[in-house]
């Protein structure tokens, strides 16, 4: 949490929010650089603060009313509260309009029923939730009639489920369940018009997937460091290590794959809009090809590494661990697929 208020203090947390609320006002390419920094150091950390700068912070900035924004991003910006979004569920993840988490209007409130899973910041310790959250919620009967509320960790009904602590990676960020018990959740914190929340579902997604795949793309520079050093000072049958041609191989091919990724990576945020969506095709691609390529690069450092590799002193074996994650959350490989076949098919012309 130190870390976390200070990274808010260097204009971090509200990069890409209106200095307007408090933010830096920064563009998608910025906060590429950012996680792809905080990434190559801890992905964990990474993860956490995405999920308050980027699934909250950007989100409410890109959707909320300028009475929600007034309110809740100041604060948020200075690093006095953190935040997270809930939109996955114990049996829907990918299927998400599947969800089944309800909201009813009541009066000047409204209720909410339901449970979400594996929320990231769900969870800052094992009694409390992090500060605040947005929270997907079905309104209607039509899959499509979403609707998004700010809920606050004191809000009546609102409360930590399970704390998920048996997790391969990512184990320096804090994931949970939470439980919405007729949870009132006062009229005024519903974001935007009642079942118009899908398009703010997208717009996010799309700069969440590029966050993420510059996640993946600090892990493959970290790893790349790593294996290029012990290359150099590990010698076995007399030599570096790095004279011989299948390690030229392992790291070559990395710093290949890693460049290719970055460049994608930097080309598509260099053209994202934050304020609209539509941007799904490159944004899907980016996260599909970054993810597996920074789990193959930190995979080839573990190999160049022998034993040392398998074991934490390197840490490459943690970055492994942590970039699995990448091909899960955010969207599974197999959605980014799915997405991008649709799009190319709408497509006449390649760029
Ligand atoms: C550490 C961690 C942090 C997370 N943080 C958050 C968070 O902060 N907020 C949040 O809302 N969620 C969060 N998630 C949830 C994450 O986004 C989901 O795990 C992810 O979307 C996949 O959903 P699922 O796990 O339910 O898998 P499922 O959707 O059940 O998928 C299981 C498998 O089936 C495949 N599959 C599903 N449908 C299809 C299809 N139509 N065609 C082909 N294959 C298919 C999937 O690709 C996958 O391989 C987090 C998850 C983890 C593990």
């Amino acid at each position: 949490m130190d870390l976390y208020r200070e990274s808010a203090q260097l204009g971090l947390v509200g990069c890409t929010i209106d200095p307007a609320y408090g933010g830096s006002g920064m563009d998608a390419a910025a906060y590429c650089a950012i996680h792809e920094e905080l990434s190559a150091a801890d992905p964990a950390f990474c993860l956490s603060y995405l999920a308050s700068s980027c699934l909250f912070g950007n989100n409410l900035s890109q959707n909320g009313s300028e009475e929600q924004k007034m309110k809740y991003l100041p604060d948020f910006c200075e690093g006095k509260t953190i935040g997270g979004m809930c939109m996955s569920e114990p049996a829907v993840g990918t299927d998400v309009l599947g969800m089944q988490t309800s909201a009813v209007r009541d009066g000047d409130n409204y209720i909410l029923n339901g449970q979400k899973m594996w929320i990231t910041n769900g969870a800052i310790n094992d009694t409390e939730t992090g500060d605040v959250f947005l929270v997907y919620a079905r309104v209607g009967d039509n899959a499509k009639e979403l609707s998004m509320f700010i809920v606050e960790k004191d809000f009546p009904g609102f409360s930590l489920g399970q704390r998920i602590k048996d997790k391969s990676g990512m184990r320096a960020s804090g994931t949970a369940e939470l439980v919405f018990e007729d949870c009132v959740v006062p009229a005024e914190n519903r974001v935007g018009p009642e079942g118009a929340a899908m398009v703010c579902m997208m717009r996010n997604l799309e700069i969440e997937r590029v966050v993420l795949a510059a996640m993946s793309c600090g892990i493959a520079r970290k790893s790349i460091e790593v294996m290029n050093q012990y290359g150099q000072d590990r010698k076995a049958f007399g030599k570096p290590l790095h004279s011989f041609g299948q390690i030229q191989r392992y790291i070559s091919d990395s710093y290949a794959q890693y460049m290719a990724g970055k460049t994608y990576l930097y080309h598509t945020a260099g053209q994202m809009e934050l304020d609209s969506s539509g941007q799904r095709l490159d944004t899907d691609g980016v996260k599909l090809f970054c993810t597996t390529m920074g789990k193959d690069v930190a995979d080839n450092a573990i190999q160049v590494l022998g034993g040392y590799g398998y074991c934490g002193e390197y840490h490459v074996e943690r970055l492994w661990r942590d970039a699995k994650l990448l091909e899960i959350g955010g969207g599974t490989l197999e959605s980014h697929q799915k997405n991008m076949v649709r799009e190319l098919l709408a497509h006449d012309k390649l760029p």
